[in-house]
């Protein structure tokens, strides 16, 4: 035990505070996990307490080291991964927060985000940032603080407060205050960053009136960023790597090559490919970010969401009540040879990429008098594969040739059902690892790969292992029938919210 290192990954997410410790060859060793206070102030504003997110943290930290009777020598170094865009602003000296975390779901800076669309702005937005004009953004929801928040324009410009987003808010905390640093991942995720010049944006943030002096330093996603306090673990940790969840999870994924990604099927699903090192503009309203950045270059990613994954199985669990839990949607799909016709569209919030339609709501097309739950389960999972699929065409699309490899995870990526569908519908070959905690894995990667505890990401290749490969079988003119009906389903649903005005209207 005594000489035994490894390494701390702080999975710092939206509902809960993880840490696990990861052995050289990627095992977990120790986990320890807490949930975290929600706040909804309004309808539509979502915000944490971030005193709340550094206790939960650091207790989890502590934890995992105990459940295994590690000390601090056993820790190499130690890396975060965490919930992205969430904003975080605080007093210098006292380390004070002067307003609640407002977390990326929040969208009390819809209408300011209009107001900036409607200046004609998207394309200065997009140019610099890769992103699109949305309240999910960092900049936004700092701006509103800086507004709102008694006292903290002129304390902001004084240099008395900082900003952060939580990975920063977090190093800042477990150094006692002493380095005030993101990682390139974090930064492109704030609408300030231009990731171009890999600078923050002097343009944007005399638009927003963002005073520079609260901007964290950015560095690249591995690399000592500094020690943690003595008292907090025992003996001093140093801090070795950074990237928001994504990113960390395409890392995760051994991902290092242009043209390879991975998808998460979790409650919504996220896809991002890697681009090397040029940043690819989308035409399909996807978004460009940065991946990671290590060895003196900036890795860049295109990112795609689909909005409904597994939530629709939540949905059917927990409103439809047709299943008794999400893993039976498996069995039940494959009780039948098909869904007799029938689609889910589960545009239950809108449309995103590549559609963005915001007025489509969901539907159950096709149905005739034969169909059974079972059916209705099967469509429900096949849509998870064909938003899926329509996710990565559109990538295909944008970076101008077929992705290469396709790595899967996520909670859902246990339906092998649904890999089976996803691999057909895709006519693509689809690997799933043995690891599918990808995201906290990434991070203790990028901080071992700092201090030398992994050599380099030969290392990281060689622990990324495969559970189990899903290769295409369907005949090509069933791939396309079935491709056709599902978006002849998806375009009944366009304008369903806004219809629904207009009939009014006519009555
Ligand atoms: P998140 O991290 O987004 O909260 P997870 O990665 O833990 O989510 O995945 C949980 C989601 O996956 C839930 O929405 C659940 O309905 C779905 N899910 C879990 N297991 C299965 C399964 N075997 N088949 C289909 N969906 C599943």
């Amino acid at each position: 035990m005594m000489k035994e290192k490894y390494i701390m990954a702080l999975d710092q997410g939206t509902t809960s505070a993880r840490c696990i410790l990861y052995d050289k060859k990627g095992r977990q060793i120790s986990v320890a996990q807490k949930e975290f206070r929600q706040i909804f102030p309004r309808a539509g504003w979502v915000e944490h307490d971030a005193m709340d997110i550094w206790s939960t943290q650091i207790g989890v930290a502590k934890e995992a080291m105990l459940k295994t009777g590690a000390t601090y020598e056993n820790i190499d170094a130690l890396g975060i991964t965490n919930q992205r865009e969430t904003t975080v602003v605080w007093d210098k000296t006292t380390g004070e927060p002067v307003y609640n975390a407002i977390v990326w779901q929040c969208r009390r800076t819809a209408d300011y985000c209009d107001e900036l669309k409607a200046r004609g702005l998207d394309d200065f937005f997009r140019k610099k940032t890769g992103l699109l004009i949305d309240p999910y953004f960092s900049a936004t929801k700092l701006r509103w603080i800086l507004e709102n928040v008694d006292g903290a324009y002129d304390r902001a410009r004084k240099g008395e407060l900082l900003f952060g987003t939580i990975e920063t808010w977090l190093i800042w905390k477990l150094t006692e205050g002493k380095v005030h640093v993101t990682d390139y991942s974090n930064a492109s995720r704030t609408m300030m960053f231009n990731i171009h010049d890999l600078e923050w944006d002097g343009e944007i943030l005399e638009l927003l009136d963002i005073p520079r002096c609260m901007l964290p330093e950015v560095r690249p996603s591995s690399m000592v960023y500094g020690e943690s306090d003595h008292k907090l673990l025992g003996g001093p940790v140093k801090i070795a790597g950074a990237a928001g969840d994504q990113q960390a999870a395409l890392f995760g994924q051994a991902c290092f090559n242009e043209g390879e990604a991975k998808n998460t099927y979790g409650t919504g699903g996220f896809m991002l490919v890697n681009t090397g090192e040029k940043p690819v503009e989308s035409r399909n309203g996807l978004i460009t970010t940065i991946a990671w950045g290590l060895d003196g270059k900036v890795n860049y990613a295109l990112e795609g969401s689909v909005f409904v994954s597994g939530a629709l199985i939540q949905w059917l669990r927990d409103e439809v009540k047709i299943l008794d839990n999400a893993a039976q949607s498996e069995e039940l799909a494959r009780s039948v040879p098909d869904t007799a016709g029938a689609y889910i569209v589960p545009a239950f919030t809108g449309l995103g990429a590549p559609y963005w339609d915001p007025y489509a709501r969901g539907a159950v097309t096709g149905l005739t008098r034969g169909v059974n739950r079972n059916h209705l389960v099967r469509a429900a999972v096949e849509s998870m594969a064909y938003q899926t699929y329509d996710l990565m065409n559109s990538m295909a699309e944008d970076i101008g040739e077929p992705i290469k490899a396709f790595k899967v995870d996520g909670g859902a990526c246990m339906n092998d059902f649904l890999l089976e569908f996803q691999a057909d519908i895709m006519n693509m070959t689809l690997y799933r690892p043995e690891c599918i905690e990808t995201t906290s894995l990434g991070a203790a990667y990028l901080a071992g790969l700092a201090t030398g505890y992994w050599e380099n990401t030969d290392d990281i290749i060689s622990n990324w292992q495969i559970d189990r490969t899903f290769s295409p079988h369907m005949d090509e003119a069933e791939r396309k029938k079935l491709l056709r009906g599902w978006h002849r389903a998806v375009r009944s649903t366009f304008g369903w919210s806004r219809q629904e005005m207009d009939d009014e209207e006519m009555v």
